[in-house]
């Protein structure tokens, strides 16, 4: 039997009735490759990966055997500022939803699984790099410490897509996300649309019992759901900023109720520290450029007060809301430091060296991993025999071009260095490490595994990228 049709399913959004979802059918496919297994998710499921076959990937996630009802979810959305009424799952839907052995609800949502009710034009499909990426979007965030979704699957399907912004047909795929939710900021924005305050009580009771539990007793539970969402969503773009993360598309569709990272589209990690550096070529505006992220997501925050405001008091959201930039900072400073290799602590040093960092990778436009990868090499190769070397610009970044500037930050770093006890050296170095690694997953990266797939169909490049995205190497 296989082991995903055989968890055990929990309907909890199935049991608020069929005012959220419509029953949907899958694709058939004419090919299952099996491409990518997230072995690593399965014994959060209970699961062994030696019993799971890949067989049992496929029968489950790409032939959708015995499970039923398939749900694609509705909701509306602001795209790039623009209200949008014909949203809604066009081309995945909730395959099912999990609780974890660790207590938490998991949805397994699908991307490229076929025509629904919502696919407006288009053709319900994921191209097979639009799952490349998003595996590898998932993985690289995850294991930079960003709160986000990961893929359980992916699976090339054989079909043929023509794509607008590509010359020729391309290959095709159908991904499973797992993720604490799919329930969106946009999935409350129809439920205000269409004048349903009745529904968006049920739902917001629903998000409370299953993702803010802790809350369910308080007598203002409501308030707290939205000043933790505000804290929650502040951290994550927080996360994104110091990962040299850009999103992309921060419509409210693409906003996660839980405050987790999901739906990695055009996404890029920033090549260098560039405030304007922009993901979709279709955001003409830079409304979602890197340096915008924290603000956009503070006003997706603002907006979701409107459909909100029925059930919780809008004075109660706007103090809420008015910690965004508090946590945002706080969150920022502390990723911050530990890339530097300092835990968080209040010294005068690090007070000035934190923002001089930003503005000397700002200035110097040294590439924005290389920098921080380059400093725990040089820190773990020179530190054990001299404690007190001196960090130099070539050491770093060949040629910066910036050499006042890194001079006074070597200088600084060195003095906020020698603060510590000679042993604390050892958890400096161990930061470094952690939270540096060598491999980032910038655009040329993901163009030198794609080329050997679609020249020679070789995975391998791919496999060995997620390997070192895992091993920080
Ligand atoms: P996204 O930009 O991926 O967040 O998607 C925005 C909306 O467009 C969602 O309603 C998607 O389901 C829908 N969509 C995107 N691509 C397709 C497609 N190929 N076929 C049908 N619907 C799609
Ligand atoms: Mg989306
Ligand atoms: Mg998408």
């Amino acid at each position: 039997r296989n082991p995903f049709v055989n968890l055990k399913y929990e309907p909890a959004l199935e049991s608020l009735g069929n005012d959220y979802y419509d029953e949907v059918a899958a694709a058939e496919f004419p090919q299952h490759i099996l491409r990518w297994r997230n072995d690593a998710l399965l014994p959060r499921l209970g699961l062994d990966p030696q019993t799971v076959t890949d067989e049992d990937f496929i029968t489950a996630f790409g032939k959708f055997a015995e499970r039923q009802p398939l749900l694609a979810l509705r909701y509306h959305g602001y795209q790039f500022g623009e209200y949008n009424s014909g949203l809604g799952d066009g081309r995945g839907f909730l395959y099912g939803q999990v609780r974890g052995i660790d207590g938490e609800l998991y949805d397994f949502g699908t991307k490229g699984s076929g025509r629904t009710p919502y696919s407006r034009g288009g053709d319900g499909m994921l191209t097979l790099k639009g799952g490349v990426r998003e595996v590898l979007a998932a993985e690289a965030l995850h294991y930079l410490g960003v709160r986000t979704s990961r893929c359980l699957t992916m699976i090339e399907t054989g079909l043929s897509l023509w794509r607008g912004d590509e010359p020729s047909p391309t290959r095709s795929s159908v991904m499973v996300r797992m993720s604490s939710s799919h329930i969106r900021f946009g999935t409350f924005e129809r439920l205000y649309y269409l004048r349903r305050p009745d529904l968006s009580q049920k739902l917001l009771n629903h998000v409370i019992e299953q993702y803010y539990a802790h809350l369910i007793t308080e007598v203002d539970k409501y308030a707290l759901f939205y000043a933790e969402l505000v804290k929650r969503v502040a951290e994550l773009v927080a996360q994104w900023m110091v990962a040299g993360f850009c999103h992309g598309v921060l419509n409210t569709d693409n906003m996660s109720i839980t405050g987790e990272s999901f739906d990695y589209g055009p996404y890029a990690f920033i090549p260098t520290y560039d405030p304007y550096f922009t993901a979709a070529y279709f955001d003409y505006y830079r409304r979602y450029c890197y340096s915008h992220q924290p603000g956009i997501c503070k006003l997706n925050l603002e907006m979701l007060q409107e459909p909100l405001k029925e059930i919780i008091d809008k004075g109660v959201m706007e103090q809420g809301l008015a910690k965004f930039d508090e946590y945002y900072r706080a969150e920022y400073r502390a990723l911050m430091l530990k890339r530097l290799g300092f835990e968080n602590l209040q010294t005068p040093e690090l007070d000035e060296l934190f923002p001089l960092t930003i503005e000397f990778l700002q200035d110097s436009r040294v590439p924005y991993h290389q920098f921080f990868a380059e400093m725990a090499r040089t820190f773990a190769a020179n530190w054990r025999d001299d404690p007190a070397f001196v960090l130099h610009d070539s050491d770093i970044v060949p040629a910066t071009g910036a050499s006042a500037m890194f001079d006074n930050w070597c200088i600084l770093y060195h003095k906020a260095l020698n603060n510590f006890d000679i042993d604390k050296i050892d958890v400096i170095a161990q930061n470094l490490r952690r939270y540096n690694p060598k491999t980032a997953l910038l655009r040329p990266v993901i163009e030198s595994i794609w080329e050997p797939i679609i020249q020679d169909d070789n995975w391998q490049p791919f496999y060995q990228l997620i390997e070192k995205i895992k091993s920080g190497d």
